[in-house]
């Protein structure tokens, strides 16, 4: 199949076509429109295989957190997505794996309300780069510097999940040896952690809800305790992180001690949750707009002046040798073919 015979088969056809979208994909641009008062988003990601995702990963999953990824930055600055474009490395054209990829990406569109509006197709080492815009009124924009000495950090869901999921998919975590745990719940727990890691949840309903009440926000992709540190560096503060009141999830704590659930939690990557900060006197504001989105968030600090990090566990201060998460080949680069 040629380039332009794929583009057809597996990326041309929109379920539903946004009216924004003057010129979809077929042309040399997209030509689209902004909503008057509104600011354009615009993010990239890249995952490559054997960095960012295991080689033997399912098409579907692959797209899934493609797409995840990108709108979960958009959620990030409190914007509402509307397209995305897709630069695909392909080493050889597998029909299955394409229809299974373009399948689920068309799916997730449909369900985000978002159209693909073009992309480029290449050959080349198994990488997938997904560009995502979105819209945000100016005045709304949530950036990682508008942090404020005294403001609370709260995060969202659980923390720890999707790493703990890699290791499982790596052969170092076995849900299955821990003992005093029934067969069902040790499996419950390995397809909780398996599909954080596959499939997280951009925040997008918190991000838009939550833009004008927050002070600051990032998407945890690199753990907490590296993503902190880009507020508190943009926004000038220190940050003081209470590790007893950081988010575990059930399964997590069922299959791992309850230091290591902190460790996954305070530096894996992956989980797409939201970090931001707020005012005091802001909280109940928070309570009502979240208690009514379903999204659970948890306080885990506060910033305070100064530039350090601190940690604490019961009012101790808490030693950990875990630093940010870096993505690294999970497995050796596969030669091209
Ligand atoms: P050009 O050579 O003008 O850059 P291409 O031949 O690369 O155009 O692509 C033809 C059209 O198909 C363009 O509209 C482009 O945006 C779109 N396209 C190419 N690859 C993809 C893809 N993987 N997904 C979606 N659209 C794509
Ligand atoms: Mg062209």
């Amino acid at each position: 199949m040629k380039e332009f015979s794929i583009i057809e088969r597996f990326f041309t056809a929109q379920s539903q076509p946004r009216q924004d979208v003057i010129i979809g994909v077929g042309d040399d641009c997209a030509i689209t429109t902004v909503p008057t008062n509104q600011a354009l988003a615009t993010t990239t990601d890249t995952l490559v295989a054997g960095t960012h995702f295991l080689p033997d990963t399912r098409a579907s999953d692959v797209a899934h957190k493609a797409l995840a990824v990108n709108l979960s930055d958009l959620a990030a600055v409190g914007a509402v997505p509307a397209w995305i474009s897709l630069a695909l490395s392909l080493q050889e054209i597998d029909e299955d794996w394409l229809d299974e990829f373009s399948d689920t990406l068309a799916r997730l569109c449909e369900y985000y309300g978002i159209n693909l509006i073009g992309g480029d197709t290449t050959k080349g080492p198994l990488s997938i780069t997904i560009t995502a815009q979105g819209f945000v009124p100016p005045e709304s924009v949530a950036t990682r510097s508008g942090a404020n000495r005294g403001d609370l950090i709260y995060v969202t869901g659980t923390l720890g999940d999707a790493g703990a999921g890699l290791d499982i998919l790596l052969g170092k975590l076995d849900c299955y040896a821990v003992e005093g745990l029934s067969h069902q719940a040790q499996a419950s727990a390995e397809a909780f952690l398996q599909a954080r890691h596959h499939r997280p949840t951009p925040r997008l309903l918190a991000g838009t809800a939550l833009r004008r009440t927050i002070s600051s926000c990032i998407d945890i992709s690199d753990g907490l305790l590296g993503d902190i540190r880009h507020i508190m560096k943009a926004s000038q503060c220190g940050a003081l992180i209470n590790v007893d009141a950081l988010p575990i999830s059930t399964h997590l704590a069922n299959v791992v001690s309850a230091k290591q659930a902190i460790d996954y939690a305070l530096a894996s990557g992956d989980d797409y949750e939201l970090c931001f900060t707020l005012p005091e006197e802001n909280v109940s504001e928070l309570e009502t707009l979240l208690n009514s989105s379903g999204v659970n968030f948890t306080c885990v600090g506060q910033m305070v002046g100064g530039a350090e990090l601190t940690l604490m566990y019961q009012d101790s201060p808490y030693k950990t040798d875990s630093e940010a998460y870096e993505h690294q080949f999970m497995v050796p680069p596969i030669p091209k073919i």
